[in-house]
């Protein structure tokens, strides 16, 4: 028997989260690149972020052909949240300022990096990370994304930067109840063994 799947959020269809995902309006322009590994990770929170904000976009690929058109994109300054030697940490928009096109690779820090290799127009873009230390409130994958967050947690704390004093935490609504389906699914016993403590 296979699981009929939500054709917006990709869950299956008994626990889709459209219900919890916000319409959120934001001066940054969210341009998510997924690795296609990561298309059908049960945690795909990159999905969820670009669900929820309305001015966000989602493309899955390993070579983007089309990248340097979307970099282009008039009235926004296109950087990418990622370390590097050079990477500012971000800080509130001024009044003067473009906003950002928030470049935001998405997947394990190899796939991240292939994609920089494989994408040079990517790889010469401005960095810019979060302030070090923040720390995902949540251990479920063994190799979390740039900083140690989720995707959707890295997005909503470079936005609430960005564009404080809005609160961008509404996107994080689906991603909690993602990640309480999934710890009542392995059981507490494998969460404590696997995640208390690390
Ligand atoms: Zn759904």
């Amino acid at each position: 028997m296979s699981r009929i799947h939500c054709p917006r959020c990709h869950r299956p269809q008994s626990h889709c989260l459209c219900p919890l995902i916000p319409s959120l309006d934001s001066r940054t322009r969210v341009l998510l690149l997924q690795h296609p590994s990561e298309v059908n990770h049960a945690l795909n929170t990159a999905r969820l972020a670009a669900l929820g904000l309305n001015n966000a976009e989602l493309i899955v690929g390993e070579v983007f052909k089309h990248l340097p058109a979307l970099l282009n994109r008039p009235g926004y300054q296109a950087c990418l949240l990622f370390p590097g030697e050079d990477a500012q940490p971000m800080q509130a928009y001024g009044p003067s300022d473009d906003p950002l096109l928030l470049v935001v690779p998405d997947g394990t820090w190899r796939k991240a990096r292939k994609l920089l290799h494989l994408n040079p127009s990517l790889a010469a873009l401005p960095r810019v990370t979060l302030a070090d230390g923040r720390v995902s409130r949540y251990r479920l994958r063994k190799a979390p994304g740039p900083g140690a967050l989720s995707t959707v947690e890295a997005v909503v704390q470079a936005l609430q930067i960005l564009e404080a004093p809005a609160s961008f935490e509404a996107l994080l609504r689906p991603f909690e109840a993602l990640i309480e389906g999934q710890i009542a699914a392995m059981g507490a016993e494998t969460y404590q063994r696997n995640h208390a403590g690390k």
